[in-house]
């Protein structure tokens, strides 16, 4: 039997969260429609923040709705905080990935909250979405982000990485998210806290996630599949950032990831070339922002089956 593997494309989201641009809602219900239709099966959609902070995500709610109604499509939404995270649950959010950074000086930047706050703010979400009965129709994951270092604070003890880990799962997380949000982890380091953390998850779903600030993305994600890992994230073209990280690259491109799951063997269910389709209107929907991936100039090799 082939084994499977899930690629969660995050471009609206992590992609967009930078674009000074804003993207029209109707553009961004077509990248989601036309995305699905390749095969995807989780989308981060968008994020529910202040629209003051980030105006692209000021149309949360119509995105959300007119994803959440494509069949066989689970879109994801990011909250930074309880505040926000009770209005994704307001608006019907199937999965709520919270965010928060196992790095305390990255969390205060971003967030501008401890990060023992932050945990204290997921449970309780957690506990207003079992005291509102959706326990079992609103999947909560965390996103731990800079758990491979940070731009701010530099290495982040690993240690710390596992505590932080333990106490979003005894909270009740369904997922842990494990993020390079800034790029500075290597396919060893990875291979390492992965092999840890699916351990201390036992049952419970882990997700990677990285940016291919410096060239490791790829490899980072190989190492992640070593250790046991089947969900990744990454975004379309490349697209995407993060504002306290230098270069602000992207995350790992989609259509490489996906060609690089394929090739190894993995089925990822996604239709390649109807994918690359889809990429090619990226060109056009944002078309001041260098984009990332060479699938599509390269096309596929001869020998790919
Ligand atoms: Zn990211």
């Amino acid at each position: 039997m082939t084994d499977l593997a899930t690629v969660r494309e995050v471009g609206l989201r992590d992609g967009l969260q930078l674009v000074k641009r804003t993207l029209p809602t109707d553009i961004k219900i077509e990248w989601c429609q036309t995305q699905a239709a390749c095969g995807f099966r989780e989308m981060e959609v968008t994020s529910f923040v202040p629209p003051k902070v980030i105006p692209q995500f000021a149309d949360a709610e119509s995105v959300l709705k007119a994803a959440q109604s494509i069949s066989n499509m689970r879109a994801a939404v990011l909250v930074p905080n309880l505040k926000w995270g009770l209005q994704a649950l307001d608006h019907g959010a199937k999965k709520i990935t919270f965010v928060l950074s196992v790095s305390e000086a990255h969390n205060m930047a971003n967030v501008r909250r401890t990060t023992d706050t932050s945990i204290a703010e997921f449970s309780e979400l957690i506990a207003e979405r079992n005291c509102r009965g959706l326990q079992d129709s609103v999947m909560m994951s965390v996103a731990l982000a800079t758990t491979f270092g940070c731009s701010l604070q530099g290495e982040v003890a690993e240690p710390r990485v596992y505590n932080v880990a333990e106490q979003v799962l005894m909270a009740g997380a369904q997922e842990l998210n494990m993020a390079d949000t800034v790029g500075y982890g290597n396919p060893i380091q990875v291979k390492r806290i992965f092999t840890e953390i699916l351990q201390l998850a036992d049952k419970v779903q882990v997700a990677a996630h990285f940016h291919d600030t410096r060239g490791m993305g790829l490899a980072n994600a190989v190492a992640a599949l070593e250790a046991g890992v089947r969900e990744f994230d990454a975004s379309l073209g490349g697209l995407g950032g993060c504002p306290f990280a230098k270069g602000a690259s992207g995350n790992i491109a989609t259509e490489d990831c996906v060609y690089l799951l394929e090739s190894l063997g993995f089925a990822t269910g996604i239709n390649i070339l109807a994918m690359l389709e889809v990429r090619k209107n990226l060109k056009d929907w944002l078309p001041d922002e260098p984009l990332e991936g060479k699938l599509l100039k390269a096309g596929l090799a001869a020998t790919f089956e």
